[in-house]
């Protein structure tokens, strides 16, 4: 599965808010798929992703918050050592994550500028 940097997040703390009926149906889905399958292989995708695909805001493979997001990803590869085009499971991305960027400052800094942050904020954690 090819996820946007950021979006390791964003699968942590999805509680069916999304643009559109379609994107929150998908992620829904890729949710649920995840959960199930802790072991799935997800490669760290440079612009739009598996789940940018029902998106709204992505326009022929570009996101129109694009600077936004990008500023995003760059961050949460610093903050969990990992690379573009580099891959591990759902698992091991998932727990970084969670220790690295939930259980620090670092939530604060990378997702503020989010529209979705103050929901994120109160969500706990469901992937496990
Ligand atoms: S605040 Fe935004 S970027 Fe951060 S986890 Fe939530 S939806 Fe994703
Ligand atoms: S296209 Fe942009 S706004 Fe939509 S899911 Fe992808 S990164 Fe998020």
């Amino acid at each position: 599965m090819y996820i946007r940097p950021h979006h390791i997040l964003c699968i942590q703390k999805f509680t069916g808010h999304g643009y559109n009926e379609e994107f929150t149906a998908h992620m829904s889905r890729a949710v649920s798929e995840l959960a199930k399958n802790p072991g799935t292989e997800i490669t760290a995708a440079h612009g739009c992703d598996d789940l940018c695909k029902a998106c709204p805001n992505n326009e022929d493979g570009v996101c129109t918050s694009c600077g936004k997001v990008e500023r995003m990803d760059d961050a949460v590869l610093r903050v969990c050592d990992f690379a573009y085009g580099e891959s591990a499971s759902w698992a091991e991305l998932s727990s970084r994550a969670r220790k690295r960027i939930f259980e620090t400052d670092e939530f604060q800094r990378i997702c503020a500028g989010c529209q979705w942050f103050e929901l994120c904020r109160k969500t706990e954690i469901h992937q496990k």
